[in-house]
């Protein structure tokens, strides 16, 4: 898989706020934050998104809901949503595999 700016937050080559991180994941705060809190959580194994997820991946792709939650709730959040874009049509733009975390404002439904 190419080189994202998230492999080189995951080797510390860049420097990002981070609010996690174990052998497995990492989180940290988006740059371009859309809501009050938002981070996002990776593996830090390179997929590059969800659709290159294989079944040996599942407990790891289940590991990232519950940091999701564990780090939500070390920010205080108790209403909040996850977002994973796959693909540039759904906007990715980062292809290493990421769940946005939003929260801190209330959300819509439908999203855009
Ligand atoms: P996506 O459009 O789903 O691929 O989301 C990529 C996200 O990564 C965007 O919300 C960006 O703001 C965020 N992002 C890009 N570079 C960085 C960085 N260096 N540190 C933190 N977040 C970043």
């Amino acid at each position: 898989m190419a080189e994202t700016i998230f492999s080189k937050i995951i080797k510390k080559e860049i420097p990002a706020d981070i609010l996690y991180e174990d052998d497995e994941a990492l989180a940290f705060r988006d740059i371009n934050a859309q809501a009050p809190v938002h981070f996002l959580v990776i593996p830090k194994k390179p997929i590059p998104k969800l659709s290159d997820a294989e079944p040996e991946d599942q407990s790891l792709l289940g590991h990232l809901l519950l940091v999701a939650n564990t780090v939500a709730k070390q920010e205080g959040l108790t209403d909040f949503r996850l977002n994973v874009n796959n693909g540039a049509g759904a906007s990715q733009t980062v292809f290493h595999l990421h769940v946005h975390v939003l929260g801190g404002r209330p959300f819509s439904w439908p999203p855009g």
